[in-house]
């Protein structure tokens, strides 16, 4: 069986790995903390059915069609957040759409991701989500919605840009040229471009992974600024001098199956 990686995983194990251990070996659930989501779902569902149900026949859709989508993902929000969610869109009608020429359909639109990778004889199966790619001069460019209020550049992007380059390279056959952050709330857009660094990095974050895997070597921790957000911290033996003992639901961790050789 393949042992399953997501962005997610890779960048918490970029931070630090024993507190990948905790929550993805030994499978103790992480408190986090999140706002409401249904407003950002609802908006990326409207800008889904933007894109998705365009007759790209005609150049540009106007703003009423922004409308029509934007309508039928509002029965379950406030008055408040009906008519925030409506002020995102119109902004990002006037920036992104109105001075279009014409608007090019993407290669695709929420879509789900995946592809293998073998690595020192573990075969990986990588999987991501995306929110939108489109092509760009011989190459992709992903594009990612964020609802938040505030423009906050996400921790470890760098490992993000180079997971999606393997996955995407595997499937389109084209190299993954930037990520762009849209903040629909605040109007800002954030873009980086991938350079063969960001793969290379990927890449060899999960050789390191691989080998940990394979030899039941030691997932050390690695404290920083992260340390105050991470909810494993009284199990830590970089936190603590007598870490407490790992709560009776933790999993045992178990042997990776090896990929045979051809
Ligand atoms: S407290 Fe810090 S060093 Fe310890 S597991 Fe959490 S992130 Fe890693």
């Amino acid at each position: 069986m393949s042992y399953s990686l997501s962005a997610t995983k890779l960048k918490t194990y970029g931070q630090c790995p024993k507190s990948y251990q905790f929550r993805y070996e030994h499978k103790l659930p992480s408190p986090t903390i999140f706002g409401s989501t249904k407003l950002g779902n609802a908006l990326h569902a409207a800008l889904a059915n933007v894109y998705k149900d365009w007759n790209y026949a005609y150049p540009l859709p106007s703003l009423d069609w922004f409308a029509v989508c934007w309508q039928q993902h509002t029965s379950e929000l406030t008055p408040t957040q009906v008519h925030e969610g409506w002020v995102a869109l119109q902004l990002y009608y006037e920036r992104y759409i109105s001075s279009l020429p014409q608007i090019r359909k993407p290669l695709g639109i929420e879509t789900k991701v995946r592809a293998n990778l073998q690595v020192r004889n573990i075969e990986f199966t990588l999987s991501g989500r995306y929110d939108r790619l489109d092509y760009i001069d011989d190459g992709l460019e992903l594009i990612d919605y964020k609802t938040s209020k505030s423009v906050n550049p996400p921790p470890s992007v760098d490992i993000q840009l180079g997971f999606y380059y393997l996955i995407l390279e595997q499937i389109y056959k084209k190299a993954l040229k930037r990520l762009s952050l849209i903040y629909l709330r605040s109007n800002e857009k954030l873009t980086y471009e991938v350079t063969p660094d960001h793969h290379q990095q990927a890449q060899s974050l999960i050789e390191d992974m691989a080998m940990k895997l394979r030899c039941d070597q030691e997932w050390k921790p690695v404290t920083g600024q992260h340390c105050d957000r991470c909810g494993y911290q009284k199990y830590c033996p970089a936190k603590n001098t007598r870490p407490e003992p790992l709560p009776q639901e933790a999993k045992e961790v178990t042997q990776v199956q090896l990929a045979l050789g051809l």
